[in-house]
């Protein structure tokens, strides 16, 4: 059978050593879920407990309540595609160091490369600057679309964020709901000749606004 690039991409990092995550205790390489031909991508920032055992993204109590924020938006976890900047566990939960990042971040982008998609949603304040390229808060940037080369990057919250802060749940459920506004005023009517799962949306996104070039100043 032949695999497709982005299978490839999955077999080449098994059991992947390119970094010392390797033999600090992770189970297994948690490379990413869901639908290959998604419009929307949400990017993590690494795997957790559960996520390591399982092999998937948001698997854990993060993943409840993105599910959860998922529906409000009236999106399910078989139309998007999720994958974390870094693809194992690190030790404690511990943040990604420099040298993890350099190593995994470019398969990240391959991914987003093979997935092709309009719109890439990063969860919490480090995914979000890692692909912003950019040492910005997330409380300031979250909820706002930011038109990158090759997509539209919506940073949000990061739903464990209200595991340890309960009123951050209502402020993500807020900017969910941005999200749905903007997909939206962004989604073309399905194609039926469309090759993409019939109930992934088809986001056409606009050019942005003039006031969207300077948000950075
Ligand atoms: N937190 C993340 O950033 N990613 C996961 O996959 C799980 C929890």
């Amino acid at each position: 059978m032949t695999l497709t690039p982005l299978q490839e991409l999955a077999k080449s990092l098994h059991n992947c050593q390119r970094c010392k995550l390797a033999k600090l205790g992770r189970s297994q390489v948690v490379f990413g879920v869901g639908n290959p031909h998604a419009s929307i991508m949400f990017v993590g920032e690494a795997p957790g407990a559960n996520e390591d055992l399982k092999g998937e993204p948001f698997v854990g109590a993060a993943g409840k309540i993105l599910n959860d924020l998922l529906a409000s938006a009236n999106l399910s976890r078989d139309q998007i595609y999720i994958a974390n900047v870094i693809k194992c566990r690190p030790p404690d939960n511990r943040d990604p160091e420099p040298d993890e990042v350099d190593t995994c971040k470019p398969f990240l982008m391959q991914q987003i490369q093979m997935i092709r998609p309009k719109l890439v949603c990063t969860l919490g304040n480090w995914a979000t600057q890692t692909l912003l390229e950019r040492k910005v808060g997330i409380t300031k940037v979250k909820a706002q679309a930011f038109y990158m080369k090759d997509f539209v990057l919506f940073p949000l919250l990061h739903p464990a964020a209200a595991l340890h802060q309960g009123n951050l749940l209502d402020t993500l459920k807020e900017d969910f709901k941005k999200l749905k506004e903007f997909l939206d005023r962004n989604t073309k009517p399905t194609e039926t000749t469309s090759t993409a799962s019939p109930a992934a949306p088809t986001l056409q996104i606009d050019p942005p606004q003039p006031a969207q070039m300077d948000l950075f100043g």
